[in-house]
C-alpha cells in the first residue's frame, strides 16, 4: 500500500509528527538526508502504526499516493530550499508540499510563487508545541491555496490538538504566507509572555526577598485562576528546580543571559514595517537583546551606581496581588498588540484572516495555550471588527479593576530600580490608547518647523504650515 502522506526530516520535531500521523491511523512515508535518523525511527517506533520508510528522496516520493502530500520538517532557511528543489524534479502537478518549519513569511511567499508557477501547491504551515506537542497534538497554522486545505485539512486537523470543547486546534489561516506569518506572531507573543512572567518572578524576589520555590507556590497558586496557562505552570516547574552539583535553585546557577532563533526579531521587524506597535513583544526581544551584552553590563554595574529607594511592602499578599493584576494587565495589552499585528497584515496582504480562530487555535497544543484564549475567543465572537481587544468589554473591565495595582508595581519597579520593561512599555501603551490629547501634537509643529512637513487642524479642514522663517503666518499647504 502507498502512503497517505509524507515527512522528510526526521530530527526531533519531524520524527514526532511522523509518528503522530502514524498513531493516527496514516500510512506515512519517512526519509531524511541522512538515512540512520529514518531507520532508528523504524526501530524504536515502527510498531506504533504504518510507516514506509525510503533511503533516497525518489523512493520517498514513489511511495506516496497521488496526489503525494510531502510535509518538510527541516531546518529553516537553505536547507528548506534545497529540499524543496530535489522535490520539484520528482512531483507532479497537483502535489502537495507542506513546510512545516519556521519559515520567514516573506520566504513562503516567494516559495509560493514559484512553485505554483510549476503547478505545484505550497503550504507554509506554523507548527507549535514543541517536542512533545508534534507527537500528542500540535497547535496547527496551515496557510497556502484554500483548495489544498481540503485535502490536507482533515489530515492535520486530526493529528492536532485538541481544545477542551474538542475543537481541533488548525485551521486554514489564509493564502500563502498568512500562516507563517501567523506562527511568528504567536512566538513573539511567547516572548512577551514570557519577559512580563520573568518581570513578575523578579520583582516577587526582589520585592519580598523570597527564595525560588516561595515563588514558585505562588505561580501554581496563580495558575489556578485567570493566569492559568502553560507558560505560567512551567515556571513553576522551573523554580522548583533544585541543582544537583550545588543544592542551589537551579535557576540560580543558570546564566542570566536568554537566547534567540529570530522569529521574536523578525516579528518586530514586520511589525515596524506595517506601522503596529508591538511595543510588548519589542520590550521582550530587546530585553534578551540586553541580557546577552555581557561586555556592557559588566561595565555599567560599577559605574551606574544610582541610588535606589528600598521596597515599601506592608502588606505582602497584597502586594503578590497587585504583581498578579499587573501581569495580567500587561499579558492582555501584549496579545492585543499581536492581534493587531496580524489584522494589518491580512489587510496589507489580502489574507482574510478572522481573528477569533487564531484565539481558537492557540487553547490547546502551543506555548502560549492559556485559559485566557477563550476570552480572546469570545471578544472576537461578539465583535470581529473590535478595534483593539482592549476594548471589549470584558477585558477593559478587567483591566479598569486591576489598573490600580499595575500603576503601583510599575512605580514599585522605578523606585527601587527593578527594571520591569515589558510592564512598564505596556503600562504606556495603555495609557497612550486613552489619553484625550498626546504631545503627537507637538511633534507635528516641531515637523512643521524644521521640514515645512505641515499638520492638520483640529478646528478646520485642510493642511497647513506655518512660515516659521518668516513672519510665522498660517498658511494653506
Ligand atoms: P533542526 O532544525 O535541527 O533541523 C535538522 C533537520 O534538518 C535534520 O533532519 C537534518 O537532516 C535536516 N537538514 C538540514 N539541512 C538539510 C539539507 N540541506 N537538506 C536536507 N535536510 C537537511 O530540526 P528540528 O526538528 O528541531 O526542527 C525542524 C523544523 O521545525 C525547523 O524549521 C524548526 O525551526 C521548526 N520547529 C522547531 C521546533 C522545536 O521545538 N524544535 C518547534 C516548532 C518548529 P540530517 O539529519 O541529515 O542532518
Amino acid at each position: 500500500a502507498l502512503a497517505q502522506i509524507g515527512v522528510t526530516g526526521l530530527a526531533v520535531m519531524g520524527r514526532n509528527l511522523a509518528r503522530n500521523f502514524a498513531r493516527n491511523g496514516f500510512t506515512v512515508a519517512v526519509h531524511n538526508r541522512s538515512p540512520q535518523k529514518m531507520h532508528s525511527l523504524l526501530e524504536e517506533h515502527g510498531d506504533e502504526g504504518e510507516f514506509i520508510g525510503s533511503e533516497t528522496l525518489e523512493d520517498f516520493v514513489a511511495s506516496l499516493q497521488v496526489p503525494r502530500t510531502v510535509v518538510i520538517m527541516v531546518q529553516a532557511g537553505g536547507p528548506t530550499d534545497a529540499v524543496i528543489d530535489q522535490l520539484t524534479g520528482l512531483l507532479e502537478k497537483g502535489d502537495i508540499i507542506v513546510d512545516a518549519g519556521n519559515a520567514l513569511y516573506t520566504d513562503t511567499m516567494r516559495r509560493e510563487k514559484d512553485l505554483a508557477a510549476k503547478g505545484l501547491h505550497f503550504v507554509g504551515s506554523g507548527v507549535s508545541g514543541g517536542e512533545e506537542g508534534a507527537l500528542l497534538g500540535p497547535s496547527i497554522m496551515p496557510g497556502g491555496p484554500a483548495e489544498s486545505y481540503v485535502t490536507l485539512g482533515p489530515i492535520l486537523e486530526k493529528i492536532s490538538a485538541k481544545a477542551e470543547d474538542g475543537t481541533p486546534c488548525c485551521v486554514h489561516i489564509g493564502p500563502d504566507g498568512a500562516g507563517h506569518f501567523v506562527k511568528m506572531v504567536h512566538n513573539g507573543i511567547e516572548y512577551a509572555d514570557m519577559q512580563l512572567i520573568g518581570e513578575a518572578y523578579d520583582l516577587l524576589r526582589t520585592g519580598l526577598d523570597l527564595e525560588p520555590a516561595e515563588i514558585a507556590d505562588i505561580f501554581a497558586e496563580w495558575n489556578q485562576g485567570d493566569l492559568e496557562s502553560f507558560l505560567i505552570e512551567i515556571t513553576a516547574e522551573v523554580l522548583r528546580q533544585t541543582d544537583a552539583r550545588t543544592g542551589k535553585a537551579l535557576v540560580d546557577v543558570i546564566k542570566d543571559e536568554a537566547g534567540q532563533k529570530g522569529t521574536g526579531r523578525w516579528t518586530v521587524k514586520s511589525a515596524l514595517d506595517l506601522g503596529v506597535p508591538v511595543t510588548g513583544i519589542a520590550e521582550a526581544t530587546f530585553a534578551r537583546a540586553i541580557s546577552s551584552q555581557v561586555a556592557q553590563r559588566a561595565a555599567a554595574r560599577d559605574v551606574l551606581t544610582a541610588s535606589t529607594g528600598d521596597f515599601h511592602i506592608n502588606n505582602r499578599e497584597g502586594f503578590i496581588e497587585d504583581v498578579r493584576l499587573a501581569l495580567y494587565a500587561s499579558k492582555v495589552v501584549a496579545y492585543a498588540q499581536g492581534f493587531d499585528q496580524i489584522r494589518a497584515a491580512s489587510e496589507e496582504f489580502g489574507w482574510d484572516i478572522t481573528l477569533g480562530d487564531m484565539a481558537k487555535i492557540w487553547r490547546a497544543g502551543c506555548i502560549i495555550r492559556a485559559r485566557f484564549l477563550d476570552r480572546i475567543t469570545d471578544a472576537f465572537t461578539r465583535d470581529a471588527d473590535l478595534p483593539t481587544l482592549l476594548v471589549d468589554p470584558y477585558f477593559s473591565d478587567t483591566i479598569a479593576d486591576g489598573v490600580g495595582a499595575w500603576r503601583r508595581v510599575v512605580a514599585q519597579a522605578a523606585l527601587t530600580g527593578v527594571p520591569a520593561p515589558a510592564f512598564s512599555s505596556s503600562l504606556s501603551y495603555y495609557d497612550s490608547l486613552r489619553a484625550e490629547r498626546l504631545p503627537a501634537a507637538l511633534i507635528q509643529g516641531q515637523r512643521d518647523f524644521f521640514g515645512a512637513h505641515t499638520y492638520k487642524r483640529v478646528d478646520v479642514e485642510g493642511t497647513f504650515h506655518t512660515l516659521w522663517s518668516g513672519d510665522r503666518t498660517e498658511v494653506e499647504a
